[in-house]
């Protein structure tokens, strides 16, 4: 996988055409400069451009390049926090209030989709998450009932339903969350593009911002290329691919792979069992495995990548081996694509919003769920830079602090996926 290309498999797997964008020819000054094409700097500059507002993206690579072409597509409402766990964090009414807004994400998707139509094979029916053991039961049937608490579509699953809904007996009870789904998710990242470039955005890619600069009230984004955008405010969105832009920033997270395994098509008689009403699902371990099917009928499952960047089909055997594990009746399905991309994992697990200068907002982990609230971050940001008030964003604004001894990440990165692993496997 060079640098500058989405991996093949995806390019193959996509419903929708690229829009037309092109690398920054010409120096440019606008209202609003956006450092990143994946779902959050779209969806931010898309928002702004519906207010009205001139929007310049920024891509070093195609649409789509960083995580958002290559996830799960899994439409997932809420972050890594139940909403107790956000009660314990902000308290009862931030807690309740960040427990809604976040509930609503993945409405978001469908919303977009819905309103500028775009063409991303959207599933609405639901995302399971089925307990791995019947240790795991009472969690997920907890978590189940703290959202049914705050009026969310979802539902207990005993281990027959869910068996029934996934098409494997190897897991227990679960829930189902009735406002998720899913989506193909480089056609969404470029229907996304497509929306913003349409709403009179500007798009370009192959275009790496290298420097930024405040120049009185303004700033200056310098590129690789050698043309510089100048903004007033400037909006960073590159997540786990933030490199060397801002201070502490490349510090402040674990940037970890998360891979994927797509096999060929099902045949019949396995489509008619196998998440046969197009559900999809993301087991209760702590190295998780998730899966779906795409509009061909593949059966594609991901989980926890290697440190390094994959390099060959066995950098992919424990994802298979994952797979066999949920669906034995497809360990002799062969595997037709294989990819890996990059999540940001903050130290509190929680998504950051960082201000360290005036006209300067940046956006970065969301740990491995941002699908939907990628794209609702978009709005909640442009409500934001429109008003100027603080309140409009879920939550506050934090510094940005380097994660002590961040050069060891890959050390205490494999202690913690070894004591992971130990835990999955005796709870
Ligand atoms: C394999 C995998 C599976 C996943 N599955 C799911 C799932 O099923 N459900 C879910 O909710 N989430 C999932 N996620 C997480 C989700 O994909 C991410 O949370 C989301 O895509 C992040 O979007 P983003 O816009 O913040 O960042 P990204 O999509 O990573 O975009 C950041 C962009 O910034 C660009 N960039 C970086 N530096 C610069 C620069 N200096 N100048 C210009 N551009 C720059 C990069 O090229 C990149 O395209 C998955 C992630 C991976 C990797």
């Amino acid at each position: 996988m060079t640098k500058l290309e989405l991996p093949p498999s995806l390019w193959a797997a996509t419903a929708a055409e690229p829009p037309a964008t092109s690398p920054l020819a010409d120096d440019i000054s606008v209202d609003v400069a956006v450092i990143g094409g994946g779902y959050a700097g779209l969806s931010t500059a898309l928002h702004l451009a519906e207010a009205g507002r001139s929007v310049q993206v920024i891509e070093a690579g195609e649409i789509g390049w960083g995580a958002s072409g290559r996830s799960g597509g899994q439409v997932i409402p809420g972050i890594k926090y139940d909403p107790d766990g956000l009660v314990k964090l902000f308290g009862e009414e931030g807690g309740r209030r960040a427990a809604e807004l976040f509930g609503s994400t993945a409405a978001k998707v469908f919303e977009l989709i819905d309103r500028h139509g775009i063409d991303c094979d959207d599933t609405r029916t639901g995302w399971a998450q089925p307990a791995h053991s019947t240790a795991a039961e009472p969690l997920a049937l907890d978590r189940c009932r703290q959202w049914k608490r705050l009026g969310a579509d979802v539902v207990e699953l005993t281990r027959e339903e869910m068996a029934e809904r996934l098409g494997t007996d190897v897991y227990h009870a679960g829930w189902l969350d009735r406002r998720g789904g899913s989506v193909q998710p480089l056609s969404y990242t470029r229907g996304l593009a497509r929306a913003a470039l349409k709403e009179g955005a500007k798009v370009a890619t192959r275009t790496r911002a290298t420097a930024l600069t405040p120049t009185g009230d303004r700033w200056r984004i310098g590129t690789d290329l050698g043309p510089a955008v100048t903004a007033r405010d400037v909006i960073v969105c590159t997540n786990a691919h933030s490199t060397g832009l801002w201070p502490k920033l490349e510090q402040s997270m674990i940037a970890a792979n998360s891979f994927q395994v797509a096999t060929t098509p099902l045949a019949s008689n396995l489509s008619a069992t196998i998440l046969r009403d197009g559900v999809v699902a993301s087991d209760t371990r702590r190295l998780l495995s998730y899966f779906r099917r795409d509009r061909e009928g593949r059966f594609i499952m991901g989980g926890r990548g290697t440190f390094a960047e994959p390099r060959s089909p066995a950098d992919y055997r424990h994802v298979e081996r994952m797979l066999t594990r949920a669906y034995p009746v497809l360990s002799d399905q062969p595997i037709e694509f294989r990819w890996g991309g990059r999540v940001a994992i903050t130290r509190d697990f929680l998504p950051h919003l960082h201000r360290p200068a005036d006209g300067l907002l940046i956006l970065v982990g969301c740990q491995g769920r941002g699908v939907a609230l990628q794209s609702k971050m978009g709005e909640w940001i442009g409500d934001y830079l429109v008003s100027g008030d603080p309140n409009r964003l879920p939550l506050p604004v934090v510094d940005i602090e380097a994660i002590p001894f961040h050069a060891l990440r890959k050390l205490y990165v494999s202690a913690t996926l070894a004591y992971y692993k130990f835990a999955d496997i005796v709870s």
